[in-house]
């Protein structure tokens, strides 16, 4: 099972695709009034008989309400999908059939930003920020992030990872964070109140349309 779904993150890298389960069988359901082999712990751990994997783009998705909200979904109807069963011998799953084509583009950078890749993408690097914390050889973590994230990782990358587990450990405070989030994620304007030793005394900050609004009764 392992096997499978490591083989199927490196698809999933390789050509671009976020994948979702669409239907399973687990195994104890196809095995009714069938006696498992008794110690077979491999036909076990496989745990699904029929599986079936989707392109997240499948499916179609309803309009709320009139329709006035604008949708972000990424569901485009795409019929892309691969099905595997269990083989003969009961030892592995294989690929049953599959439908590679897609109707929409598949982008890379799309993919990375798809939330569970960036979601996986952070975990990554805060395990390799904690390596680095603790002074592990940096080939190995460029080489353990190269695995886990099925990407091209270079020394360089590695450098700016180790940077930010320095000034992590320096004690940079989540002030910085907080201030770092409002920016760039939210586009606010921050203004941050400290005396002259750094001691937080409070913090302003607008988002756009807050701005907006303000300039309205102006
Ligand atoms: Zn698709």
């Amino acid at each position: 099972m392992d096997e499978l779904y490591q083989k199927l993150e490196q698809y999933k890298v390789d050509n671009s695709t976020e994948l979702s389960i669409d239907d399973s069988r687990l195994i104890k359901s196809a095995c009714k009034g069938q006696r498992l082999a008794e110690g077979d712990e491999r036909e076990k751990a496989l745990k699904y008989s029929e599986l079936k994997y989707v392109c997240v783009a499948s499916g179609t998705c309803k309009p709320r309400g009139r329709g006035l909200r604008k949708s972000r979904t990424l569901k485009k109807g795409c019929p892309f999908y691969i099905r595997f069963r269990l083989d003969k011998d009961r030892q592995a799953l294989e690929v049953k059939d599959i439908q590679r084509s897609h109707n929409h583009e598949l982008n890379a950078n799309l993919f990375r930003h798809y939330p569970r890749q960036r979601k996986l993408q952070t975990i990554v690097e805060a395990d390799a920020i904690q390596l680095l914390k603790a002074k592990a050889d940096k080939k190995m973590v460029r080489s353990k992030i190269a695995i886990e994230s099925g990407k091209v990782v270079t020394m360089r990358d590695v450098h700016n990872l180790a940077q930010k587990a320095k000034t992590d450990s320096e004690g940079r405070n989540n002030l910085q964070d907080v201030v770092d989030l409002l920016r760039n994620e939210f586009g606010c304007s921050v203004n941050v109140h400290q005396d002259k030793e750094n001691n937080f005394l409070g913090m302003m900050f607008q988002d756009t349309a807050m701005k907006t609004s303000f300039k309205s009764y102006s």
